[in-house]
Order: structure tokens, then C-alpha cells, then sequence
């Protein structure tokens, strides 16, 4: 999925600013990028839809990073998709109960083990393991086997085939022996059936758990959701846990659960061991899933490309004699952006000396600004015409004087003048300092 937007917003490279087709173009590979990721039809198209319209009501064409601000935008929408905030785990109750569900082999038992360690160790609780996967005797096993690993009590009744009654019982035995969390580890069927699901309700009715869970394969991809769907119709679960998102997934399914049913994702599993559980950060995911250093770094590529051709087109004004306030107004918002006036001096190869003796300062940006605001388009593009009475109506225009507007004509002046002479070796480095 990363590469996908990756690409997407490798279209973004290579043009001097964002149009509103390559929005449409940029959000129509973030559309299919989800498609590919599995990401319903519906909820990659509402997602598109949305980032657009926001896109266009912040008029991201305008601003001066239209780039990074897409990709914030893009973030930002994914980051709410998955639910905005991180939701915690309920541990009310006491014993606080936890009842697992979700198919085989989606990493129920081992998520019972990481879930039980995390608290131990992070949360400071007395967690007690239940197996209730009755049809199985190596699935009591395992549970005895993770138990160790970790330390916590495992409670089993290898002969009992009553579901119901070994979670009661277990119940029972926590609040007798001093444990304030009960995790019940349940059966479950490669696929959904009436049977498993008239189980774990019977057992969901009977111990009433304050956090039932989901548990989901990330790489599942679309099931993930029927799956989730079908639970959720019967238990009404509180959140999910995404699983074996370790390796190549990234992270689709995440998506989709969410909008499709609407619940939180708590936890993430990613990898095997019982160390390898993570509280669920919606924006943390939504930088996975874009990608973010690479697509971040990729946007500002394409903004220097852009200040390069910037530089470019000013140098042939430059070369070709038309030059003009418009321009230099230009440069000033550019050298704001990145920076003081000496910075920029800096920046320039040996220019720092001919700039000696030219007084821009900082403070000076705001008069200049309000000067070349104060004259008309062609006073603009042509200097030489602006004459006495001219430089007295900019003057009141910009709350300024007649000598500050002789002053800064007369830099305005000089710098051509320099700009031209440069043109031959330094020129094209100058620029490009500029624009930057
Ligand atoms: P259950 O049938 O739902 O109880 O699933 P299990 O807990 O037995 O897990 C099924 C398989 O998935 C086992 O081989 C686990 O080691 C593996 N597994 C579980 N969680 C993860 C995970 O987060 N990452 C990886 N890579 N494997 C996992
Ligand atoms: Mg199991």
C-alpha cells in the first residue's frame, strides 16, 4: 500500500504547483492505492470525496506548500478513518473480564498471552488466563505453554466440555484467589458457522464481559470485514484487535473494520512473541500506511523542483531586461519564507560583498512591501516611468515617504544592475539561492 501512494504522490513531482487536476489525479491513485489495500469500495471513495472537497475549501492551490498540504490533509482524513483518538481498555469490573472471539487461527490464544503479559508488566495486574477452546486439547496446551512463558495462572478443565460453565467457574476462582483480570480465550472455526457463533454468545450472555474483543488477521484483507461484521451483529463487540501486522501488511484491513463496523481498534499484534503487542495510535498508523518519511521527503523534492523553475523563469526576465517590482516582491516572500535577508546574503556566492552596501534589513521587508503594493501593474513591470507625482501618491498609499520610495527605487536599481552583471558565471547559483 505504501508504494502505491507513494506513487500517487509521486505525481506531484515534476509540476511547478498542484492544479486541481493533479488533485483529482493524486487523489484518484490514493483511491486505488486503497482498493488494492482491500479498503472497500464505498470508504475508499467517501475518503477521496472528502480529502477533495477539504482540499479545495482550504484552497491548498494557493497556499505556499500545496504539496505538504495535501499530504497532511491525506493524513490527517486517514488518521479519523481509524478512529481519530486512541481508544484505551476497559478495566472496570472486579475481576475485569475479557472475553476473546474471532476465527482460528487468527491469533486469539496468542493475543490472550500478550494481553495478559502487557498488563502484568505495564498496567500492574493479576491477570488469569481461562482456555475454553474445548474441542482441541493441544489449544489448552498452548495456552498452558504461553502461560508459563509469562508467568500468569492458566485456569483449564481439561474434561468439561461446557464452555459456560469453565468461564463461571474461572470466575469464580479469580475472585476467590486474588486475580482482577480474567481473560477468556475461546474456540473458534475457519470459518463463520452458527455453532461457534451461538457458543461464544452463550458464553457472552453468561459472564457479561466488560471488554469483549474482536481478534482479525490483518492480512485478511476484505473477509476481514465480513468476519468483523458477522461478530459484531452477534456480540456487539467493544474493539478489535488487527493482528500479524508484522511483515509486509500494511495495515488495509484497519481501514475498512473501522467504518465498516464502527468500533475502535485497540491492539495491534506484530509478531509472534509476547512482547509483540502495541496499543493502537490511529495517526502513528496512518503514517505507516503512507509511507510518511519517504512521502514527506518526495513533497519537498517537488518544491525545490518548483523553486528551481522559478529561478529559471527570473533569470531569463533578468536576462532579457524585464525584471520588475512584481518580481522582486516575489523574492522577498521567498526569502521570508526561508529566512533573514543576511541568510540569504549568505547564501549568495560572492555577492555578499557587492550586497554590502545595499541596506536591506529585516524590518525594511514591511516598507518595501507596502511601497510595491502601492504601485500600479505598470509601475511594476516599468520603473522609468515613475516620476515625481507619481512617488508621491505611492508614498501615501504606503504610509510612507518620498525619500523611502527614492531609496528603494534606487536599490531596486542597483540590484538589476548586478543581477545582470552576475548573469555570466554566478548568476544561475544566485537565483537558484533565491528562490530557495
Ligand atoms: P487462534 O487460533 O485464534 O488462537 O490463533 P493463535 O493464537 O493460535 O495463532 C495462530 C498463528 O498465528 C500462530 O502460529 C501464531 O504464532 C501466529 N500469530 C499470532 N499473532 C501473530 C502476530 O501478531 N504476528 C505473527 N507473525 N504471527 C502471529
Ligand atoms: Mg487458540
Amino acid at each position: 500500500l505504501s508504494d502505491k501512494l507513494d506513487k500517487a504522490l509521486h505525481v506531484l513531482k515534476g509540476h511547478g504547483s498542484i492544479t486541481e487536476v493533479n488533485v483529482a489525479e493524486t487523489l484518484k491513485e490514493v483511491r486505488r492505492a486503497l482498493l488494492d489495500a482491500d479498503v472497500n469500495f464505498k470508504t475508499a471513495k467517501e475518503f477521496t470525496n472528502t480529502v477533495k472537497e477539504k482540499a479545495l475549501g482550504q484552497n491548498v492551490l494557493t497556499t505556499l506548500q500545496p504539496g505538504q498540504l495535501m499530504v497532511k490533509l491525506v493524513k490527517d482524513e486517514l488518521t479519523e478513518l481509524m478512529g481519530g483518538e486512541t481508544a484505551g481498555i476497559n478495566l472496570s469490573g472486579t475481576p475485569t473480564v475479557i472475553l476473546m472471539s474471532g476465527l482460528q487461527g487468527s491469533g486469539k490464544t496468542t493475543f490472550s498471552g500478550k494481553l495478559a503479559n502487557y498488563l502484568k508488566t505495564k498496567k500492574s495486574k493479576k491477570p488469569l488466563l481461562v482456555a475454553c477452546d474445548i474441542y482441541r486439547p493441544a489449544a489448552i496446551n498452548q495456552l498452558h505453554v504461553v502461560g508459563d512463558q509469562i508467568g500468569v495462572e492458566v485456569y483449564s478443565e481439561p474434561e468439561n466440555k461446557n464452555p459456560v460453565q469453565i468461564a463461571q467457574n474461572a470466575i469464580a476462582h479469580a475472585k476467590q484467589n486474588g486475580f482482577n483480570v480474567v481473560i477468556v480465550d475461546t474456540a473458534g472455526r475457519l470459518a463463520i458457522d452458527e455453532a461457534m457463533m451461538t457458543e461464544i454468545s452463550n458464553v457472552h450472555k453468561a459472564i457479561n464481559p466488560q471488554e469483549t474483543l474482536f481478534v482479525v488477521d490483518a492480512m485478511t484483507g476484505q473477509d476481514a470485514v465480513n468476519t468483523a461484521k458477522a461478530f459484531n451483529e452477534r456480540l456487539n463487540f467493544d474493539g478489535v484487535v488487527l493482528t500479524k501486522l508484522d511483515g509486509d501488511t500494511r495495515g488495509g484491513a484497519a481501514i475498512s473494520i473501522k467504518s465498516v463496523v464502527d468500533k475502535p481498534i485497540k491492539f495491534i499484534g506484530t509478531g509472534e512473541k509476547m512482547d509483540a503487542i502495541d496499543v493502537f495510535h490511529p495517526a502513528r498508523m496512518a503514517d505507516r500506511i503512507l509511507g510518511m518519511g519517504d512521502v514527506v521527503s518526495l513533497v519537498e523534492r517537488a518544491q525545490e523542483q518548483f523553486d528551481e523553475e522559478e529561478a529559471r523563469k527570473l533569470q531569463k526576465k533578468i536576462a532579457k531586461n524585464q525584471f520588475g517590482f512584481d518580481d522582486f516582491l516575489n523574492q522577498i516572500q521567498q526569502v521570508k519564507k526561508m529566512g533573514s535577508m543576511k541568510d540569504l546574503v549568505g547564501m549568495i556566492p560572492g555577492a555578499g560583498k557587492a550586497l554590502k552596501d545595499v541596506d536591506i534589513d529585516d524590518d525594511a521587508f514591511k516598507g518595501i512591501e507596502a511601497i510595491i503594493h502601492s504601485m500600479t501593474p505598470k509601475e511594476r513591470t516599468e520603473p522609468a516611468i515613475i516620476n515625481g507625482s507619481r512617488k508621491k501618491r505611492i508614498a501615501s498609499g504606503s504610509g510612507t515617504s518620498v525619500q523611502q520610495v527614492n531609496q528603494l527605487l534606487k536599490q531596486f536599481d542597483q540590484m538589476s544592475k548586478m543581477m545582470k552583471m552576475m548573469q555570466g558565471g554566478g548568476g544561475r547559483k544566485m537565483m537558484q539561492a533565491m528562490g530557495k
